[in-house]
């Protein structure tokens, strides 16, 4: 079975005691590691290496960073390039969240640019891509995510592809306690397992973990992940609650 994912967005909360408390009690759950269930924390850039000393012994956990520089290294001040996160022994990065394109104008083009500097540094990208309101309205949803993954994604060779980690989160579910409803869900991670597979093959699609990300909380979680193409999920409001993201662990799908 592809990896089952529950990923923790902090975004830029928690001072570093809190962090460190949080990360300790979100990892006295036991994670089913030979069931390919992962939990991911992304973690604002100084708490990687602290939580990483927390979650490093706890198999299946790992943290991550919530992005990272489109160039390797040089003069871009405040930046934090793909090769420092590699020499920290982090393996995986957020691409691409809905905040990011907006307030810090990521386009597909630079998101593209940061998945080849995560690669080539043996990071596993964690690309979101997600439609705002005014387009579900118009119900062009699946086009503007297609066109998302087109423009970052569609210049990856296959073995890049392989068991890749897409993000949907549709914008307008995002901190607004609105979710999707778990058909919404199920049909846009169909429409995007469906992209991979007419782009590389079906056997790369079925390899793909697809999350799903939007107000998803403990009393939701089982719903939604127990659709067949949903892997779980990115959770940001929820993951700084530990009575909330731990049932979020422990409802992602059984082989
Ligand atoms: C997110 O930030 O990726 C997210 C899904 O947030 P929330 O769970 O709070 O909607």
């Amino acid at each position: 079975m592809r990896k089952q994912i529950a990923a923790a967005n902090w975004k830029m909360n928690l001072t570093l005691q809190e962090a460190k408390n949080l990360a300790s009690s979100i990892a006295s759950q036991q994670v089913n590691a030979g069931m390919g269930h992962l939990v991911l924390v992304a973690v604002p850039f100084p708490y990687l290496i602290p939580i990483q000393e927390i979650l490093r012994s706890k198999e299946g956990y790992h943290v991550c960073a919530q992005n990272l520089a489109s160039t390797n290294n040089g003069a871009y001040t405040g930046e934090v390039s793909a090769s420092m996160l590699q020499s920290l022994s982090i393996s995986y990065a957020l691409i691409g969240h809905s905040e990011r394109r907006e307030y810090n104008h990521e386009t597909n083009e630079i998101l593209a640019e940061k998945i080849n500097r995560a690669l080539e540094n043996g990071i596993n990208p964690v690309f979101c891509c997600g439609e705002p309101l005014a387009v579900r309205e118009e119900e062009k949803q699946n086009e503007y995510v297609e066109k998302q993954l087109k423009d970052s994604l569609s210049h990856l060779s296959p073995e890049q592809m392989n068991g890749f980690i897409i993000a949907y989160e549709p914008i307008w579910a995002i901190g607004t306690g609105k979710t999707a409803s778990s058909d919404q869900a199920q049909d846009m991670h169909k429409t995007i397992r469906k992209w991979v597979a007419n782009h590389y093959n079906k056997e790369i699609a079925d390899s793909v973990s697809i999350l799903y990300g939007g107000s998803v909380k403990s009393s939701n979680a089982s719903e939604i992940f127990g659709k067949s193409d949903v892997d779980g999920g990115l959770v940001g409001g929820a993951s700084l609650i530990p009575a909330e993201f731990i049932p979020i662990i422990t409802s992602l799908k059984k082989a």
